[in-house]
């Protein structure tokens, strides 16, 4: 809605109007000329076609007498990739569907902060609310952790003003950023060596994971063999019928559903060489970075977590942990010292 708002501001032409006016036949008619809906900017976000592919069999018709179109889910899609030249990055692609996916609760004021979404209590693991109001000033504006609610919480009070973020967020980048450009190679050889140990864990469990799932789905399918049966021979009445298929159907799209994030996962995880060549060369890209953008944020970080303040100078020192996009957390401190070591000997 944000983008659509600012296209219509900006006065871009929609793409109804914009066919107009090379002379190309449209079905419908807009207005005006310079209105985006929310909605048209939804469907040229998820356009995978975009990225060079080609995607066939995203409907389906049910029998030659059904002729209406239904979509079909998207592992049943037959994808050919570089089938023309792409207009969007892949890689930047997904990060865009990565972020739609995370809900963003947009403040009653219309505000909204970067960090939404990304921030997570360190404690808890709970998302850290965005929290401002129209008379806030921006040094007042602040993350508080989804489980605390004053004095009846779960949580004992996790806070952070956004501006100390943000602070925080660019230190650790930029320490991180000028690590990367400066000793690449050794950079190189500690992560391999601490992603592989991670990535062998993560890669053994999502694979339990999905055999129990699998497992699952194929009692779920004799279990409704089963109860259409007993439903024909009159020994399960109708509505318990419909309400049994009711909760496979559920449980199955649930579980199919953790099928392909689960595959996405193991994917992801054998692609780490890949994923850590690619985060040098987005390292390097932002060397000299000196002011925070919401797309350097997005492209680098993939969550942030807040610990609890610690108190105990007297002055309230807080720190946070990120988890880099495509390698994880890296062990800057260690390697800092390590360098500072490798110096003096
Ligand atoms: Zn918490």
């Amino acid at each position: 809605m944000q983008i659509s708002k600012a296209l219509t501001a900006a006065k871009i032409l929609n793409p109804t109007a914009y066919k107009n006016s090379r002379g190309l036949t449209t079905r419908r008619f807009d207005s005006d000329p310079y209105h985006w809906n929310a909605n048209t900017v939804v469907h040229i976000l998820e356009r995978k076609e975009y990225t060079g592919c080609t995607v066939n069999f995203k409907t389906y018709t049910n029998s030659i007498w059904d002729k209406k179109q239904r979509d079909n889910p998207e592992e049943n899609w037959a994808i050919f990739e570089n089938a023309h030249p792409e207009i969007i990055k892949p890689d930047m692609f997904k990060k865009v569907q990565e972020i739609r996916k995370q809900r963003h609760r947009r403040t009653r004021t219309g505000k909204s902060s970067m960090f939404s979404g990304l921030v997570y209590c360190e404690d808890c693991g709970a998302k850290m609310r965005y929290c401002t109001t129209k008379d806030f000033e921006k040094r007042q504006d602040h993350f508080v952790c989804g489980n605390y609610k004053s004095n009846t919480g779960s949580c004992s009070i996790h806070f952070i003003r956004a501006v100390v973020l943000e602070q925080l967020v660019l230190n650790n980048l930029q320490v991180v950023i000028s690590y990367v450009t400066a000793h690449e190679n050794y950079f190189r050889q500690v992560m391999t060596e601490k992603m592989s140990l991670k990535s062998a864990e993560i890669v053994k469990s999502a694979k339990r994971k999905l055999a129990q799932n699998e497992k699952r789905l194929a009692e779920l399918d004799h279990l409704f063999i089963k109860i259409y049966e007993d439903n024909v021979a009159a020994k399960l009445s109708d509505e318990r019928f419909a309400m049994m298929s009711e909760q496979y159907e559920d449980e199955q799209a649930t579980l199919k559903s953790d099928i392909i994030s689960l595959q996405a996962e193991i994917a992801e995880q054998e692609r780490q060489t890949e994923n850590l060549e690619l985060f040098i060369k987005k390292a390097k890209k932002y060397d000299g970075l000196n002011e925070l953008t919401p797309y350097a944020l997005r492209e680098l970080v993939k969550a942030i977590y807040v610990e609890k303040p610690d108190k105990s100078s007297g002055k309230r020192k807080q720190k946070i942990r990120i988890q880099y996009d495509l390698v994880g957390f890296i062990p800057i401190n260690e390697l800092l010292q390590a360098e500072k070591q490798r110096e003096t000997a």
